[in-house]
This record gives C-alpha cells, structure tokens and sequence, in this order.
C-alpha cells in the first residue's frame, strides 16, 4: 500500500507554504532588513510623507531591485516568487517600502523581461538592477478602472514620438529614473491605440507634477506625471505600437499577486503586534490574550492570514510554473486586502485606546491596508475578472 509520505513525493507536490532553503534564506534577510533597517523609520516617513534614498540605495544593495534581472543584466535572476517574498517580508515593517519594491519588479522589470527588446534590456536592466528606480503610468483623471479610455497621445515624428497628457496616481514617481507610460496613437482606435514607452526623467518635456497627501502608505510617493511635447526615442517603444494594451494587462495581471503579498506581509504585521501586545496588557488581574473572546478572535486572524498567504503563494507559483494564474491572482488580491482590511482593524480594537493613537504601530497598518482594495484594479474589478474566468 502506498503511504502518504510517498503519494505526495509521487505526484511531486510541495506544501505551498514550505519554502525552498533558498526562499528561506532569501524571505529571512529581507525580514531582518526590514526590522533593523526599517523599523526605525516608519514613524518618521509616514509623518513626513518621505522615504529617504539612502534607504531606497540601501534595497538596491540588499539585492531585492532586480530579483527576476538575469545574471548578465547585474540582477539576481531569481524567480517571481522571490520577489513575492521581498514584498511580503517588506509589509510586515513597512508596506510603503514594500510597494516600492513592489512596483519596481513586478511592474516596471517585469514589463522589461517580458516585452523588451534585447538593445532596451541592455539598456535599461542594467540601470534598474543597479540603482534607478522604475515606475508604472497608465491611469489617469478619467480614466482609472477603465484604463483604455485613457487619452495621452502619442504622435509620430521622424525618428520619435512626441507625448502629451497627465498621468495620476503614479507610484515611485517621486524619486523614479525610468517611467513605463502608456499612451494612444490614436484615439479613435479605442484599446488598439494603447502603445508602452519607456520615458526616462531627463526627457525634455517630462516633469514630474504635485505629490498627493494620502490616507496611508504616505511615504509612498504618489505624483502626477506632466508630459508636454514629450520627445520618446523609436527605439522605446516596449512590445509593438498599438500593442500596449497587451503590456498593461499581462503585467497588472502578475502585479497585482505582488499587491496580494504586500497585504498578507501587513495582516501579519499587524497580528504579530497584537499578539505581543495582548499578552502583555492586563485587564481584570490578567493579560487580555488570556480571556477566550480575545483569543478566538486572533485565532479567526490568524486562519485568515494563513489562507490570504496560501491564495498569493499559490497564484506566484502557478505564475513561475508558466500556468494559468489570472483568477488566482485576482482571487488573492482581492482576499488579502480585505484580510488586511479586517486584522488591522481587530488590532486596533484590541490596542483599545492605544491603538487610535500614533505611538503605537497598529493605527498605521489599519490606514496602510485601505489602499489594497483599490490601486492595481479595485476590488469590484477583481471580482469582475474571477466572474468572467468562472462564468464564461
Ligand atoms: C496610492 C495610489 C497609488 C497608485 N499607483 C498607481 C501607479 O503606480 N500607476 C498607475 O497607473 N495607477 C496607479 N494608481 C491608480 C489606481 O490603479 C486607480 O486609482 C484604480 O485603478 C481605480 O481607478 P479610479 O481611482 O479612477 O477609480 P474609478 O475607476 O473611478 O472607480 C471608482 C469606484 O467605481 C467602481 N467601479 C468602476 N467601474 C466599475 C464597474 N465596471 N463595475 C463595478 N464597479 C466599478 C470601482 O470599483 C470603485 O469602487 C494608484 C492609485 C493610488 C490611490
């Protein structure tokens, strides 16, 4: 008869959440990163709504800005779920940190190592791998869940293409050296017009516009883009002209697993400091963690951290396995804010007084989490993509 042990070893299949001694080792030098080099900035960032670049300098050494960058191109040539990892070890101290990162590999290299021609991968791998940060345009004032309804345009010259609109909302903008900005050839052409650039700062015509004041991630930085007569080289467009579209759909469709980690490293963030915090804080002669209402409800926490955690590892994996994975990522990034959404909020509840205020961490990860169910596709259009994926 065969046992169990063999049957699993028969068909190959690892627990999802057993991590190679390579992710191991990786996810835990991100994690002690981000508690010793971090930790001790959070409260200063997000008051000042600022990210240091010795901090940002300091990613690029850890080796997390490059993580599926081939070897040749000075990345670590990792996987995906490397990078997964990063974002989630990352959200547990900071989840504007982790979003940097986050944007960074899984939308700006990733549209790269995807449709990027190798004279663009020479170019600009290396810079992305070594020290420049990468951002991602595509929404703007009108058009957000209705990306393709976008209308910056692009207009053909000799040897470039001259673009001019604003771009909204556009993470890393801040402090970004390489922009991917879509733009419409032609405006009638609907999402056939959709074409990818690559924009580099320096371009004449490039600026980047206010920096919003937000709600959560607030050392993020959030800004306008302001393109007038903007001078794009031939030579950058990313993938073919009237193409675009594809770029921006199959990245955000990978992004937004990375989304996912970002709010499970932030539920666990905010159950680790509520688990700490409950069995110190007595009430009533005792610890609260010791009352059973109290630990039924980190139990429940806990449950949903796990399964939020299962969702997005197992739609990274599917996705470095090279099989289908878009219901599972939006199944995931969906589930995850909503987890993130509900623990932090419990972690303020169980902060009682402490936790509405801002010495303590927890009023932080509840602000932090809200922005999960909205960028990278909002959670009603999650629902519409697990819909269409089910129903036909
Ligand atoms: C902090 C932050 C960072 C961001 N970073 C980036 C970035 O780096 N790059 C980038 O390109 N964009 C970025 N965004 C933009 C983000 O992706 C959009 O805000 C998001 O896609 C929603 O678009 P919107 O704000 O226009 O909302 P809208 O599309 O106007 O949606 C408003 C509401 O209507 C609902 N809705 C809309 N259409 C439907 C429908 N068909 N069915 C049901 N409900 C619907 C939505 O679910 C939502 O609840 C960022 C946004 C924020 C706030």
């Amino acid at each position: 008869m065969t046992s169990p042990g063999s049957l699993t070893a028969a068909h190959g299949a690892a627990p999802l959440t057993r991590l190679s001694e390579d992710e191991q080792l990786f996810h835990d030098s991100v994690l002690d990163f981000a508690r010793r080099e971090v930790g001790p900035l959070v409260r200063e960032m997000d008051e000042h709504a600022k990210m240091p670049r010795t901090l940002i300098d300091q990613l690029f050494e850890l080796g997390v800005m490059g993580v599926e960058i081939p070897d040749a191109f000075g990345g670590a040539g990792a996987t995906f779920f490397h990078a997964v990892l990063a974002v989630e070890a990352l959200a547990r101290v900071d989840a504007s940190v982790a979003v940097l990162v986050d944007v960074h590999n899984t939308l700006c290299i990733n549209a790269f190592l995807r449709w990027g021609s190798e004279d663009q991968k020479q170019r600009y791998l290396t810079r992305l791998a070594a020290g420049a940060l990468g951002a991602y345009a595509l929404s703007e004032a009108g058009s957000g869940s209705d990306a393709f309804a976008l209308t910056t345009r692009a207009v053909k010259q000799q040897d470039d293409f001259l673009l001019t609109g604003r771009k909204l909302w556009i993470t890393n903008a801040n402090e970004a050296d390489v922009f991917i900005v879509l733009a419409t050839i032609d405006p009638s052409a609907g999402h056939r017009g959709i074409t990818a650039f690559v924009v580099e700062r320096s371009f004449p015509g490039f600026t980047v516009g206010k920096k919003e004041d937000k709600l959560g991630i607030r050392a993020s930085s959030t800004c306008e883009l302001l393109l007038e007569d903007c001078h794009v080289p031939r030579a950058n467009v990313l993938g073919e002209v009237g193409k675009g579209y594809k770029v921006a759909i199959e990245t955000l469709n990978e992004g937004r697993i990375g989304i996912g980690a970002q709010m499970v490293g932030l539920a666990q963030g905010a159950l680790d400091a509520t688990i700490k915090y409950t069995k110190e804080r007595k009430q009533f002669g005792k610890a609260i963690a010791e009352f059973q209402g109290v630990q039924f409800q980190i139990a429940r926490a806990a449950t949903e951290v796990e399964a939020a955690r299962l969702l997005v590892y197992n739609a990274a994996r599917l996705r470095d396995a090279g099989l289908p994975f878009l219901k599972e990522a939006a199944m995931c990034k969906i589930f995850s804010s909503e987890v993130a959404e509900h623990v932090s909020s419990l972690a303020v509840n169980l902060y009682g007084g402490y936790g509405f205020v801002k010495d303590y961490p927890v009023e932080k990860f509840f602000r932090d989490a809200k922005i999960g169910q909205i960028y990278e596709g909002t959670s009603n259009l999650q629902l519409q993509t697990i819909a269409k994926q089910i129903l036909g």
